[in-house]
């Protein structure tokens, strides 16, 4: 069975090709070209769309869906205070609502491969890495769940209360536990798992050592959180007497398989070690802007040929997952210190698309071309905010489009006319009313 997507515009991540399709077999794309068309199963005709590859979400929360609103005007550590006594109560049930809405709200926006940093998993409450899991099958999500983890509450100097925190050797186990069952490293995957202990304040430096190891030892990816507030800084400074970029290169963390979520504050040195070594940044201008932490150098990164994707964040601190908005943020943001050469449109989609896929290690996603993953996301053009636009790539990152039009996943069409086909968008938000209630209290 073969799929056939034709488009006005294609976008392969590095040619534009006018009326141009995209041939998938099981799943791969076969070929891509222009001109007349081959002949397949099952065609997708798209003129009036530009079609790139699938974005790639290369930092999330997905729980946060549950608690989007609380701390508006919070700096990040005032925020994490106010959420961590509500977040000490999820459930499964909880996360799986939360998870549906921000996977369906990630496809609706051209996102077809998503990590999840989950980090918060109370004493007692099983099924929360599985709820994950299930939900990215169930809606058609490649996607990277993130074994996320605390260890170091309050009464350790750490910023989360101890009611949040696990017992290290427990993490190590069930980490251990949910690669053996969920993650599968063949080309084509569904599903990755990652090892990501929280960040450098809530998890101690022997945790972040021993996550290292048991990651290597199953050839699977690392992630935390660093750099991203000058409060970490400081913490860092005072507890470590080294900056948080110096203390994860101590800890064996400046590596090819490892990313960081936001990378904002760096220095010169930094950003050089950071490209030399091939660690990953998730950028997540949204989030960023949303609790002021300040502006990732997305510019001198790429500039020094470090590897930079796009992250929305956990929508506790965003109250959104739509990845072309962020491809739109990051070219705004990039502007505002380094003027208008800082970032063009063409280089935001890359980040979008392939600077994420190489956060996650995937070099069989993020552009479009015969062997890829058959990820592809349709925008329209022809609808009023981009009707006679004279760029449409320029003009679908200054003028994010609200809805992708048609999405594929593995070569399995999981959005049609802006509309989600894999699940219910309005029983997914009657539900995500419902456990947001019950979570608020
Ligand atoms: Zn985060």
């Amino acid at each position: 069975m073969t799929l056939l997507i034709k488009a006005g515009l294609v976008f392969t991540g590095r040619d534009e090709i006018e009326r141009g399709w995209v041939l998938v077999k099981h799943g791969v794309i076969l070929e891509v070209g222009s001109g007349d068309p081959p002949q397949a199963g099952e065609v997708v005709d798209e003129p009036n769309c530009v079609a790139l590859p699938g974005l790639v979400n290369a930092h999330d929360h997905m729980y946060q869906w549950a608690t989007r609103g609380y701390a508006p005007d919070g700096t990040l550590f005032e925020w994490l205070r106010t959420l961590y006594p509500i977040w000490a109560r999820l459930d499964a049930g909880i996360v799986r609502a939360a998870a549906r809405a921000a996977m369906a709200r990630l496809l609706l926006s051209g996102c077809t491969l998503s990590t999840d940093h989950h980090y918060v998993f109370p004493r007692g409450q099983a099924g929360i890495f599985e709820a994950l899991v299930e939900s990215a099958r169930e809606l058609g999500l490649r996607f990277h769940p993130c074994r996320g983890s605390m260890s170091l509450g309050e009464a350790k100097g750490g910023l989360p209360p101890d009611s949040v925190v696990e017992d290290e050797d427990a993490i190590l186990a069930h980490t251990e536990e949910m690669i053996g069952r969920f993650h599968d490293p063949n080309a084509g995957s569904m599903c990755r798992v990652v090892v990501a202990p929280c960040s450098p304040f809530s998890v101690t430096p022997q945790l972040m050592r021993d996550s290292a190891a048991l990651a290597r030892k199953h050839g699977v990816r690392l992630h935390t959180h660093v750099a991203e507030t000058r409060d970490e800084e400081a913490f860092c400074l005072e507890k470590f007497k080294l900056r948080p970029v110096e203390l994860m290169e101590d800890l064996g963390w400046a590596a090819d398989d490892v990313w960081y979520a936001h990378g904002i504050h760096l220095n010169d040195a930094e950003v050089a070690r950071l490209a030399r070594s091939q660690t990953g940044i998730a950028h997540c201008p949204s989030s960023n802007m949303r609790l002021g932490a300040g502006a990732c150098r997305v510019s001198d990164l790429v500039r020094a040929g470090a590897r930079v994707g796009l992250g929305v964040d956990g929508s506790a601190s965003n109250e959104d997952a739509n990845l072309a908005m962020e491809a739109h943020q990051a070219l705004l943001l990039a502007r505002v210190s380094g003027g208008p050469a800082a970032l063009d449109a063409r280089g935001a989609w890359r980040l979008a698309t392939q600077g994420g896929a190489d956060c996650l290690g995937r070099d069989d996603c993020g552009s479009l071309e015969a062997g890829k993953c058959a990820d592809v996301a349709c925008f329209r053009i022809d609808d009023l905010a981009h009707a006679g636009i004279k760029d449409a790539l320029a003009g679908l990152a200054l003028a994010p489009p609200a809805r992708a039009e048609t999405v594929v996943v593995g070569g399995r069409v999981v959005v049609r006319g802006g509309r989600l086909l894999t699940a219910d968008e309005d029983e997914i938000a009657r539900e995500l009313t419902a456990v947001s209630a019950r979570l608020a209290g």
